[in-house]
């Protein structure tokens, strides 16, 4: 079973060691907990991949400590020191060049030409990234597809016997994994929305960013937390429902929502609705229900992330 580590110096500094011996390590962003590998050694990868049961076609965002760190594995152009200045440390995934020279591991970035980066904001993060001194290779501390960790007890059931330590942070401020934005062609595109909004980044850019709400090939995706079962709790999900039908489970949303629902935000409020979402679906993934049934959520803001795993959730497996 995995140790659980509190955030001092000393136990971020031990977490360290053993990433760098070749260890996985589960530690808090301010989106999700990730599952923290050495991205420059295959067998930690690999162990990645194996932990999460993550299909090797799927590559992984790689988490650095600043900009210079990103410039070191990808081709950075004006646009991404632009976006990256503005947005990084923060809730945001570039996928940018790999660069020639680059020394993550192949099977991170699925053999693609290009790496999926992220400066996480988070300081327990930091601090690991610094003690490390290497790129941590860190999806969301789940196995594929199911719904991701926001505090270290979701970890410890989910995968506590395939990593080292699990260091608690407590809640994740953001609830909802990072934006992930390709800069790879001449248009940005959002391959999946999160806590950067595409109006924050085409304010930025002055250019229309476009998202891509479609769904991937599952056999050959580009994107795949882009396939549309993603994100899925045990039971059914039942979408823009006004109230629980007979052994449903309801989660609700907003003022108007029944007294007996679980409430993502009674007062209405996206960013509280965002950071309670997959702590409360996993709440109420519970056999004593026959599905769980979720009112609706306005499509703005943060929103449009809340409701894409939601969408997700719900989709036919
Ligand atoms: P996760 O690691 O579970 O937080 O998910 C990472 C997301 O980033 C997934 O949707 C990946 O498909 C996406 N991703 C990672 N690397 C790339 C890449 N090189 N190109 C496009 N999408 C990527
Ligand atoms: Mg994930």
């Amino acid at each position: 079973m995995a140790r659980r580590l509190q955030p001092t110096l000393g136990e971020i500094g031990e977490a360290a060691r053993a990433l760098r011996a070749g260890k996985l390590v589960a530690f808090p962003t301010e989106t999700v907990y990730g599952l923290g590998g050495d991205a420059t050694n295959d067998r930690a990868v690999a162990a990645i991949f194996a932990a999460k049961g993550r299909p090797s076609f799927n590559p992984l965002i790689v988490h650095v400590l600043n900009i210079p760190a990103a410039a070191q594995h990808a081709e950075l152009s004006a646009k991404a020191q632009a976006v990256a200045r503005k947005f990084w440390p923060g809730p945001l995934t570039l996928v940018l060049p790999r660069r020639r020279d680059c020394k993550i591991s192949l099977l991170a970035t699925a053999g693609l030409d290009s790496v999926a980066l992220r400066v996480p904001a988070h300081n327990i993060a930091q601090t690991l990234l610094m003690m490390a001194g290497v790129p941590l290779a860190a999806p969301s501390a789940n196995p594929s597809g199911r719904l991701s960790p926001t505090e270290a007890d979701h970890v410890l059931a989910d995968l506590g016997d395939k990593v080292e330590y699990v260091i608690d942070g407590g809640p994740c401020p953001i609830g909802v994994e990072s934006t992930v934005l390709s800069l790879l062609d001449d248009c940005p595109r959002i391959l999946r929305p999160g806590a950067v909004t595409a109006e924050q980044l085409s304010e930025l850019l002055q250019e229309p960013v476009a998202t891509e709400t479609g769904t991937e090939d599952a056999n050959a995706p580009r994107s795949p937390g882009r396939l549309l079962s993603h994100y899925a709790p045990s039971l059914p999900v039942r979408l823009n429902a006004i109230a629980a039908e007979a052994g449903e489970a309801l989660l609700g949303f907003g003022p108007g929502a029944p007294r007996d629902a679980v409430n993502l935000s009674a007062a209405g409020d996206l960013q509280e609705a965002a950071a309670n979402l997959f702590a409360m679906l996993r709440k109420l993934d519970d056999p004593r229900y026959r599905a769980i049934a979720v009112m609706p959520v306005p499509e703005t803001g943060l929103g449009r992330a809340i409701n894409d795993r939601l969408r997700r959730a719900a989709a036919a497996r």
